[in-house]
């Protein structure tokens, strides 16, 4: 038995060494990309159904490895957060978003606004409201055509923190809205202090429609909140029309997903703004 156990360690031990040399090793190379910037924003359009028209589009993420090709953010993010990779990522995405931006504003393109997300590490670094005033000085942006989407569990780690760094950015005259809402524990009373612009429903609230009657309650008092607080609300994942149709019926009117359009490149965005 006791040479069994130890066999056994020296198995286990093995593993967590290779595990850790992948990590490392995965690691290693997400810094390389850092360093030689091998980031590209994706674009999904936020519509809005009263006008009919794009009035927003949310920069997604992507990695364009030299051999893999496009790696979706849900394979390298993780990583980047655990490692503080995220901080440069993140400043990389957010000035790439505004200079894009302000590139379709000159370009004469109907202006628009763009939302960028922010991870945790970001949100809690100490420059992190000046760094933002940056992005905007340096592309020259507007700070009313920027929206920072911060989710629900970033802003519940410490409601005080976050409460006053709002302020901060709202006092820039950027837009705020909370991601994923309802997947986390905001309590109402915290919710009414922040200065928050737009509620974004989560897209699993929003999959199962018309089909799942819980996930409709949700999405319609999520709806009712929103209205009550004065707040915009949009929904994320529309895929069917019979989905648009409950959100419409339910007072929600902005509408993002798959419905009406996926993440697309700078180009793509360009051409569905223009024809608008
Ligand atoms: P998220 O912020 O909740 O972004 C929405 C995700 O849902 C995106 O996945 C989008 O492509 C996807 N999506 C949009 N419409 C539909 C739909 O109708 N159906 C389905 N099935 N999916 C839809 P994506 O681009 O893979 O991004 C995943 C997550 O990665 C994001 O979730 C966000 O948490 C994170 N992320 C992306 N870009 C950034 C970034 O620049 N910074 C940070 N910190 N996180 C980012
Ligand atoms: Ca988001
Ligand atoms: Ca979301
Ligand atoms: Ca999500």
């Amino acid at each position: 038995a006791k040479e069994l156990g130890r066999n056994n360690l020296q198995i286990f031990n093995a593993q967590m060494a290779a595990t850790a040399h992948e990590k490392l090793r995965r690691y290693e190379e997400l810094r390389e990309a850092v360093a030689r910037e091998e980031f590209v924003l994706h674009y999904q359009p936020q519509m809005n159904l009263r006008s009919g028209k794009i009035f927003a589009a949310e920069s997604l993420l992507r990695w364009q490895h030299p051999e893999r090709g496009i790696v979706a953010p849900g394979e390298f993010i993780p990583l980047a957060e655990e490692t503080g990779l995220i901080v440069d990522i993140g400043d990389w995405a957010l000035n790439a978003a505004c200079h894009q931006n302000k590139a379709w504003q000159d370009a004469g393109l109907p202006p628009i606004v763009i939302s960028v997300n922010v991870s945790a590490r970001q949100f809690r670094e100490r420059d992190w409201v000046s760094r933002v005033a940056t992005a905007l000085a340096e592309s020259g942006l507007e700070a009313r055509y920027l929206e920072l989407e911060l989710t629900e569990s970033l802003i519940m780690q410490d409601v005080p923190q976050a409460v006053a760094t709002m302020h901060a950015l709202e006092a820039l005259g950027i837009q705020l809205a909370i991601d994923d809402f309802g997947t986390g524990y905001s309590s109402l009373s915290a919710l009414k202090r922040f200065p928050v612009k737009r509620l974004k429903i989560d897209r699993s609230f929003v999959m199962d429609i018309p089909f799942d009657e819980d996930d409709k309650a949700i999405t319609s008092a999520i709806i009712s909140l929103a209205q009550e607080l004065g707040m915009e609300v949009i929904a994320e994942g529309v895929e069917t029309e019979a989905q648009l149709e409950f959100l419409r019926d339910n007072g929600c009117n902005e509408i993002q997903g798959y419905f009406f359009s996926r993440p697309v490149p700078a180009e793509g965005l360009a051409r569905l703004i223009s024809a608008d």
